[in-house]
């Protein structure tokens, strides 16, 4: 039977397509909410992305000629759409995702940040210069585009991750093919179209939706320089090894699995709060959510857990739509058994049940993907609700009697995403961010994620590549350096033939 569900198309050279091949693969997009499948998104195949490519290469020479300073402007312009935009934009998220809409518009809020920041690229981009590097020698470096680049991203941020990456490419005068989630892909298709709407040229910025088909032409092609991912690690290190070997310039951002240490000289009222968002808001699907409280000492973790039981009681858990709700539903039925698996495994491994989501059902919504907050005491580092990604509403606590203890257990985890601690002691705060092997740090902050003219990027198996995302490392990443030397001889400062190497003494 042939769906009559609305399409979700490409954006290429401008225009939605339906791609090459008419017969394209195609498959549901979900409401979360409802568990009703609302649209098909096209999956592109390798001819429909060569297309894209081939239309980015065409548009890369004008584009990277332009001036600086113009193609910032179409940034500009588009940082007010989006503002104008905003209810449509998030009323798509919280219907594809499932996201409250107040989460929707925070994380689309990032990203509009992250699209300003792509408007200072002219001063961003002004180079080094020296003068009189040798007699009547200048040289200087300067930071040139790298032609056609590319964006591959997860569904937990639909708007805001492909905001980290193709405004500033393209501001530094790139082109770029972006994949966004096949689950949640409307909100980014129409950001693009905004973009067309700001002045972006037809071609600059084009949108593949797909899956492995479309990545995998996009990591090949020899025409593509440098890919960008965000998604979990498994395909993160896939996508790097294999953009590597075809010799591109790659960043691969992975998962996580984030500690907060809580402290006995905390405020643990404070604490509980920060912890309540961090662990439960966006239903914890965030990289930088955090999954996992290290409580130091047996009182401060009997405290945070009386803290947080009696905070739960009081959230509101229903479609993302309804006002007042504190956390919608998982993103889809799959990830929502995976993730009520794990709490049965807690469970089966000895942690101790605390609160238990799993019989939640919300009147009217009996089919949505809805899980409560779950909460465990007494989880071991051992268990594998301790090691590996959860993705959703269950926050653990691990007790351990000491700071070093707590720093240990992180120090050896695989993920080095991100960390906060709580404290109201400056030396144990200064001993925790200079020592701990994480890549973003928090001190009473926990979700410490950078803000747009800063960098973002974990360590350890949460990124593969050199570069961390957006900010001041995405003007290095998506330009080549490249330095020139030059004289202009006259008649004062004419030298001879020289079989030395050249140098200053
Ligand atoms: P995912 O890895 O399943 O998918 C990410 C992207 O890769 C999607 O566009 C998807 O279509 C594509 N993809 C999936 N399987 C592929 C395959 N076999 N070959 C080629 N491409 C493939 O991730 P997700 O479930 O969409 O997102 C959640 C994950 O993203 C979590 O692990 C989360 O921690 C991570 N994440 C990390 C960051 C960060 O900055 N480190 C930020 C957001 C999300």
């Amino acid at each position: 039977m042939t769906s009559t569900l609305p399409l979700v198309g490409h954006l290429i050279g401008g225009k939605i397509v339906q791609g090459a091949n008419a017969n394209s693969r195609s498959q549901d997009v979900f409401n979360p909410a409802t568990g009703k499948a609302e649209k098909r998104v096209l999956l592109a195949d390798k001819a429909t992305v060569e297309q894209a490519i081939s239309n980015a290469q065409a548009a890369f020479p004008a584009w990277r000629n332009t001036p600086p300073l113009k193609r910032a402007r179409v940034m500009g312009n588009l940082k007010v759409l989006l503002e104008q935009h905003a209810d449509e934009l998030c009323a798509m998220i919280t219907a594809e995702h499932g996201k409250v809409l107040s989460d929707a518009l925070g994380e689309l809020q990032r990203g509009i940040e992250n699209v300003e920041y792509a408007s200072y690229a002219p001063e961003l981009l002004k180079g080094e210069h020296s003068k009189n590097v040798g007699p009547a020698i200048d040289s200087w470096s300067e930071f040139q585009a790298l032609g056609v680049t590319a964006g591959i991203t997860p569904f937990n941020f639909p708007a805001m991750v492909p905001l980290w990456m193709w405004p500033m490419a393209v501001a530094c005068g790139n082109c770029f093919i972006l994949k966004p989630s096949e689950r949640d892909p409307t909100s980014t298709l129409r950001i693009a179209e905004l973009a067309l709407e700001a002045g972006l040229p037809p071609g600059v910025l084009n949108v593949v939706n797909g899956d492995k088909e479309a990545v995998d032409t996009l990591l090949t092609d020899p025409r593509v320089k440098a890919v960008s991912f965000v998604g979990s690690t498994p395909i993160a290190e896939y996508i790097y090894s294999t953009g590597c070997a075809h010799g591109k310039r790659v960043q691969a951002l992975g998962g996580a699995k984030n500690h907060a240490v809580v402290m006995p000289d905390a405020d643990i009222a404070n604490a509980v709060n920060a912890l309540m968002g961090a662990a439960y808001g966006s239903c914890g699907e965030r990289c930088m959510a955090i999954p996992l409280v290290v409580a130091v000492g047996d009182a401060t973790a009997d405290a945070v857990i009386a803290g947080l039981k009696a905070e739960i009681s009081k959230m509101k858990v229903g479609p993302g739509t309804a006002p007042g709700m504190d956390m919608g539903p998982l993103v889809t039925k799959p990830h929502f058994e995976k993730v009520r698996g794990y709490v049965d495994q807690g469970v089966k491994e000895g942690a101790t049940l605390v609160v238990d989501g799993r019989g939640l059902s919300v009147a009217g919504h009996e089919e949505g993907y809805f899980l409560g907050p779950c909460l465990f005491d007494n989880v071991q580092p051992g268990m594998v609700i301790y090691q590996e990604e959860i993705f959703g509403p269950v926050l653990g606590v691990v007790r351990v009697k000491t700071l070093q203890e707590a720093m240990d257990l992180i120090d050896a985890h695989e993920y080095g995403n991100g960390t906060c601690i709580f404290t109201r002691d400056g030396e144990a705060a200064r001993y925790f961010t200079d020592n701990i092997q994480v890549g973003m740090v928090g001190v009473n902050v926990p979700l410490p994620v950078p803000v747009a003219y800063h960098s973002f990027g974990g360590w350890k198996r949460s990124l593969f590549g050199d570069l961390h995302a957006y900010g001041p490392d995405a003007v290095r990443f998506y330009t080549k350096r490249k330095t020139i030397t030059q004289r202009w001889p006259s008649a004062g400062v004419r030298e001879g033939t020289v079989f030395s190497f050249p140098s200053s003494k």
